[in-house]
């Protein structure tokens, strides 16, 4: 088979595929556990306060993955703030350093509704959260699975554990009918 020309290239850019040695194996992670469900549980309900709020609806909880402790929580604040960086994740972590004391968060978890986007998968990284939970991936801006694989790419100087599709339907369905009664809302 004839390799396509480079123009074709630019209109259908190639999938993403995993490169041996940089990205983490594509094997089964290991499952969710109870207090892992019990969090996503927490941080859909944060993703319904978003919405209430007018938010898109995406929440967040870091906790200790031994206890279960909660340290920071969030959801996405991005209109009220008119900040770029309020991102459900971004703020639970930032919370989490603030109550631990420490910028560095390797015994938690970070179980949140959406794939995290790049800035996000950044700061889980710099952050060095041990676990990443994330329920619905996001094919638009997703950092962990969907476009990049930030949150375990070996080249980076920390890898989290991820785990993804957590209750994912559920997460899915908020964000779903949140822009259906938006677009409602507006008539289209
Ligand atoms: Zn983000």
């Amino acid at each position: 088979m004839m390799a396509r020309p480079f123009w074709m290239r630019l209109f259908r850019p190639e999938p993403v595929r995993a490169v041996p040695g940089v990205h983490a194996p594509a094997g089964p992670a290991a499952p969710a556990t109870e207090l892992d469900l019990r969090m996503m549980a927490r941080a859909l309900d944060l993703a319904r306060e978003a919405a209430a709020m007018g938010e898109v609806p995406v929440g967040a909880v870091v906790y200790r993955t031994a206890t279960g402790e909660i340290l920071g929580e969030g959801f996405n604040r991005r209109e009220v703030d008119k900040d770029p960086s309020s991102h459900a994740e971004f703020i639970a972590i930032q919370r989490a350093c603030a109550a631990a004391r420490d910028w560095r968060l390797n015994d938690c978890t970070l179980a949140v509704t959406l794939e995290p986007c790049p800035m996000c998968a950044g700061l889980i990284v710099n952050a060095r959260i041990g676990r990443l939970v994330y329920g619905a991936d996001d094919p638009k801006a997703g950092a962990a699975r969907s476009l990049y694989t930030l949150a375990d790419d070996r080249r980076l100087n920390h890898r989290a554990e991820v785990i993804t599709g957590v209750r994912a339907e559920e997460a899915a369905g908020l964000l779903r009918a949140f822009f259906r009664d938006l677009r409602r809302g507006r008539g289209v």
